[in-house]
């Protein structure tokens, strides 16, 4: 027996993997995401930053794909992700850091407006909205993965911060 809590949280998490809302997680998914946070900061596919996030993108999925595909149709189902996806990471959270490391690196040095490798608040917040966060939500979530305290994110606070979001707890 699974609680309702339980149900709309992985529903939560499925959303925000299927960015284009068609019912499966796929690798356009995170070509999705990684262009339109490429659009909102103004940053090129071609530019160093723009090639590193689509790799990263691409890592993502197929660390995901490795996971929880597990017909290998190249599609992450509703029912994959949640008795595949959600289960493996719950159980190994650091193997789930690792597969989202290089994008998270990738989309905050996209964010990071003059490069000391860390994104601003205001600039996490919109980077959030783009991956999905409620307009509302996004201010208090992006202040709140700034543990340290200095008005900026980087990849040690962002990393941990997504795979605890992605690791539901039963
Ligand atoms: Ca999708
Ligand atoms: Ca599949
Ligand atoms: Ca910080």
């Amino acid at each position: 027996m699974v609680s309702s809590e339980y149900e709309r949280r992985i529903a939560g998490r499925f959303v925000t993997f299927d960015q284009d809302g068609n019912g499966y997680i796929d690798r356009e998914d995170f070509n999705v995401a990684a262009k339109a946070l490429l659009a909102e900061f103004g940053t090129t596919a071609r530019s160093d930053k723009g090639q590193a996030l689509y790799a990263g993108a691409e890592a993502f999925w197929q660390g995901m794909a490795g996971i929880a595909d597990r017909d290998g149709d190249q599609r992450i189902t509703r029912d994959e992700f949640v008795n595949g996806a959600v289960k493996r990471l719950r159980d190994n959270p650091d193997r789930f850091a690792e597969i989202a490391r290089p994008f998270l690196h990738a989309a905050i040095d996209v964010a990071d407006q003059d490069g000391d490798g860390r994104a601003t608040v205001a600039d996490t917040a919109r980077v959030l909205r783009i991956l999905g966060v409620t307009e509302d939500l996004a201010g208090t979530v992006a202040a709140a993965l700034d543990t340290d305290g200095d008005g900026k994110i980087g990849e040690t606070e962002i990393v941990p911060a997504f795979a605890r979001y992605c690791t539901v707890p039963e």
